[in-house]
């Protein structure tokens, strides 16, 4: 074996029945580009009757890791895993600068001190961008980076009123953490008006998925390691991210970190923070929210989670609030971990076609439950001069329940 455990590889049919959830394949139209095409070609790497030459891993660094395939197979290949094995063995045949560069981006968007340090000029740059921000792309995605919460950091532990009705370890991210710290407060906050214990641990840290994405799968296990030794020794029954893309790794630490029983643990219990909210019931909004609302469900809570119906419960017990149809809801927005900074030409192609269909639906506001969904449409939103905003779920429920400015 050189990357991948061939029963995985060998579980595709080559029916095709995936190619047309494909984002890639939609847009070129290219076999080598589809997760049939692509599951060929690890095939063809792990035998050693191909190299992994310049155009194999092109074709491989395409893929957006989306798994919008996964449910469409009715073979129940397990692609993401398969990607995320082939990641690690293409990272090391590529060119040296390159290596180095994405192991720097792997170096500073895991590490908080550093990320923050990162941001902080982006920030600034998109507050005083003004009307420039609809030329430059990158400035309309530092226009995109939301303001700070105010005020202290969460405390460790926050008490309901009353009886808890279960205890809930936030995880509030390494990006998330400098970039959307109020929808943080907004989640834990949320958590206790449903009447849960909410622990923030405090030797939290990345949980690997940025690495993962990047092919950097020994950072990844390192990270993941500590963060499932920090979750479990809450002894929480919930460990709750909301963030969709860490939400996913969460639940799949038992496969990354295998025989160890703070991943199992974590794993078992990980929820996305808008299902378990779905699941418990919250009391009934208390201000009504007049506007159109379009769901996009970003890959690694649809695909990756299956949550597709709590954003949408949660979201239409808001008086006033109307949800209106998102054609291709559920089809990759073009940032996908890191995509959006490595594979450019690809990530701009999927926002425009993700814009077209946001203009389509008549919306005011894109509920997006992932902070890279939410940066790379909002910039999107912003660099075409659209009147519309792109909301986390968490932070219009928060204004909805008076718990949110
Ligand atoms: S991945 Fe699944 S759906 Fe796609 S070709 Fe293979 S068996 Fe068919
Ligand atoms: S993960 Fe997404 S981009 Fe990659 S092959 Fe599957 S559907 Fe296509």
């Amino acid at each position: 074996m050189r990357f991948v455990e061939h029963e995985k590889l060998n579980s595709c049919v080559h029916c095709g029945l995936c190619l047309a959830a494909c984002p890639t394949y939609v847009e070129l139209g290219t076999e080598t580009d589809s997760p049939r095409g692509r599951i060929h070609l690890m095939r063809a790497l792990e035998d050693g009757a191909l190299e992994p030459t310049a155009e194999v891993m092109r074709h491989l660094d395409l893929c957006l890791g989306c798994r919008a395939c996964e449910p469409a197979c009715p073979s129940g290949v397990p692609y993401g895993a398969l990607i995320e094995a082939a990641r690690p063995f293409l990272e090391r045949h590529r060119a040296w600068s390159r290596r180095m560069a994405r192991r720097a981006l792997v170096a500073v968007l895991t590490r908080r001190a550093l990320g923050a340090a990162a941001f902080r000029p982006l920030r600034l740059a998109g507050r005083l961008s003004g009307r420039l921000a609809t030329r430059s792309r990158w400035l309309a995605l530092a226009a995109a980076v939301p303001r700070p919460a105010n005020g202290e950091p969460l405390p460790a532990t926050i008490e309901p009123l009353g009886r808890p009705r279960g205890t809930a370890a936030l995880m509030t991210g390494c990006v998330a953490a400098s970039l959307f710290s109020a929808t943080n407060r907004a989640t834990a906050r949320l958590l206790v008006h449903a009447g849960v214990r909410v622990v923030v641990p405090r030797a939290q840290s990345c949980c690997g998925a940025l690495a993962l994405h990047l092919g950097a799968a020994e950072r990844a296990r390192v990270l993941a390691k500590r963060q499932a030794y920090a979750f479990a020794a809450t002894g929480a029954d919930w460990m709750v991210s909301n963030a969709a893309g860490c939400g996913a790794v969460l639940r799949d630490y038992g496969h990354l970190l295998p025989g160890d029983p703070h991943a199992a643990m974590v794993a078992r219990r990980a929820r996305d923070a808008l299902e378990l909210l779905a699941e418990l019931g919250l009391p009934a909004p208390v201000r009504p929210l007049a506007a159109r609302v379009a769901v996009h469900d970003p890959c690694h809570l649809a695909h990756g989670q299956g949550v597709r119906a709590a954003p949408r419960t949660l979201l239409a017990s808001i008086p006033d609030l109307q949800l209106v149809e998102l054609d291709e809801a559920d089809t990759c927005c073009g940032s996908a971990g890191t995509y959006n900074l490595t594979e450019r030409a690809m990530a701009d192609r999927l926002l425009a076609r993700k814009l077209d269909r946001i203009r389509a639906s008549g919306a005011d506001v894109v509920a997006a439950a992932n902070p890279g969904c939410l940066l790379q449409i909002r910039a999107g939103l912003i660099g075409r001069g659209l009147d519309v905003t792109a909301e986390h779920p968490i932070d219009l429920l928060a204004v909805a329940h008076g718990l949110g400015p």
